[in-house]
């Protein structure tokens, strides 16, 4: 069962509280302090409970729970009492008729539950599980506690306060996104957070009055997404997809990256799949060039690293070429990311002095490389594109002198959720490819260091890949 989280208007929301133990205390309070109408129902409760209903003008009934007692004025019913067969007979009479209904010791019984909370008035997060792991829940929000500044509520307050003056100054959303940015993380959050709340009012009012200077007129960021893991993505192309009003992506960007792609922005594929191009380069170029110079802020979003058998540099070109602006980000390429996680070090002291990142592209079935200078001891060659051409690959470099036996690795779907890595030689590694069925994305990584993977892949992660 999945869960959608909401968050009700307080003050338009009536409870009944059915219950008088120590849950339909946490949770009076809970709903109380949010500014939550709430009544109560139950034939006994703690003193402290039935004040504080009372206190808040609630009406307090001393009597078991009747389904007559449940009206149209009330939204919210929680079946709280301390048995658990009258909790489901109330949550079935409240789903009935139509309520939101909470039942404190069984989640699936209502249809709603309560989430961990951290409250920053007017900022409220809150976290749920679906019951799998209260601990987990209450733990992230101790982490997110320390994470969250007390002061992140005037924060919001004061910035609340602005927002329809900004939108009327800055009427486009990726302009506006960049203008929150600037103040969210600069020198008015840093006033707040020290207290001087009316200089935080003042830098924001001059900041306001410089606002044009977030209207762009058009740029491209290009974007290295990494190997597949989100979590290898750059604080700064994770900051700048913020801004986006446009993504263009490859094949080789993750789900998980895409999900980070805020919803507002256009997304685009135009991913290469060998010989199925469904854009070509050229015209990849000109959608980039064509997007920047609507105005828009052109998220180009690349798996690895752009620079790295990327065309990166072709992007530019023509984006240089027509004089729009860019910003080029690094990635993680697929060599580091594909070796860290299969716990093979690229470059060793005792085995591997230099690291090759060769193409293993064909060009009418040969692939056009200086074999002698790879067939070489002492160094460690990672090949890119090289899943059909993995048998010229380790014929050549047998053919140029490299031993048989050298050890050899493939990284399939490298740093993600079903990476999967296959180690063999030279001389085994085709078949091995072929019973394996190895699938693309894939990284051929040759050389001494790939025998560390046995010793190192076992303590570096704890994932179930060999
Ligand atoms: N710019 C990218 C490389 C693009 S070339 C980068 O820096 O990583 C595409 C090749 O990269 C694929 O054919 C494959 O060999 C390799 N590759 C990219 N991501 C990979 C991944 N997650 N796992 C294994 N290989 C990957």
């Amino acid at each position: 069962m999945g869960y959608f989280p909401l968050f009700h208007h307080s003050d338009q929301l009536y409870a009944l509280i059915v219950g008088g133990g120590k849950v339909a205390l946490r949770r009076a309070k809970a709903l109380v302090k949010a500014g939550v109408a709430c009544d109560l129902v139950a034939p006994e409760y703690v003193p402290e409970l039935g004040e504080l209903i009372h206190n808040h003008g609630g009406k307090v009934m001393l009597q078991k729970f009747d389904p007559q007692l449940i009206t149209s004025a009330y939204g919210l019913l929680l079946a709280v009492t301390n048995d658990h067969q009258t909790n489901q007979i109330i949550a079935q009479q409240g789903k009935a008729q139509g309520l939101l209904v909470n039942v404190a010791d069984d989640p699936t019984a209502g249809n709603v539950i309560f989430g961990a909370t951290i409250d920053r008035h007017p900022l409220t997060i809150a976290i749920n599980n679906g019951g799998a792991s209260p601990v987990l829940s209450r733990l992230l929000r101790q982490q997110l506690e320390q994470f969250v500044p007390q002061h992140y509520g005037h924060l919001a307050k004061l910035v609340g306060s602005y927002r329809s003056q900004v939108k009327q100054v800055l009427p486009k959303e990726s302009d506006r996104v960049a203008f929150w940015e600037s103040v969210l993380q600069g020198a008015v959050a840093e006033a707040l957070f020290s207290g001087q709340h009316k200089l935080a009012e003042s830098l924001l009012q001059q900041s306001l009055q410089q606002a044009d200077k977030h209207i762009s007129n058009g740029e491209v960021y290009l974007l290295g997404a990494g190997p597949g893991d989100p979590d290898l993505l750059t604080l700064r192309a994770f900051r700048l997809l913020q801004q986006a009003d446009v993504v263009l992506y490859d094949a080789l960007v993750s789900d998980a990256i895409m999900a980070l792609v805020p919803d507002t922005a256009e997304r685009i594929y135009v991913g290469k799949r060998r010989a199925n191009h469904s854009v070509p380069q050229h015209g990849i170029n000109q959608l980039l060039v064509e997007h920047a110079q609507l105005g828009k802020r052109v998220a180009r979003l690349k798996g690895g690293d752009p620079f790295i058998f990327g065309r990166g540099g072709e992007e530019i070109e023509t984006l240089a070429a027509h004089k729009v602006p860019f910003q080029v980000v690094p990635g993680i390429t697929a060599a580091s990311g594909c070796s860290a996680y299969a716990g093979i070090p690229l470059t060793h002291r005792d085995y591997a002095q230099a690291v090759h990142l060769v193409t293993g592209q064909l060009q009418d079935g040969r692939i056009a490389l200086d074999w002698p200078k790879l067939a070489v001891e002492n160094q460690t060659l990672v090949f890119y594109m090289g899943l059909k051409s993995l048998p010229v690959i380790c014929q050549e470099l047998i053919a140029h002198g490299m031993d048989p036996n050298m050890p050899a690795a493939l990284v399939e779907k490298g740093t993600t959720q079903d990476q999967r890595v296959i180690v063999s030689d030279l001389s085994n590694m085709p078949e091995v490819m072929t019973q394996e069925t190895v699938m693309s994305p894939s990284l051929f990584i040759v050389g001494r260091v790939v025998n560390l993977h046995n010793k190192l892949a076992w303590f570096s992660s704890e994932r179930d890949d060999s």
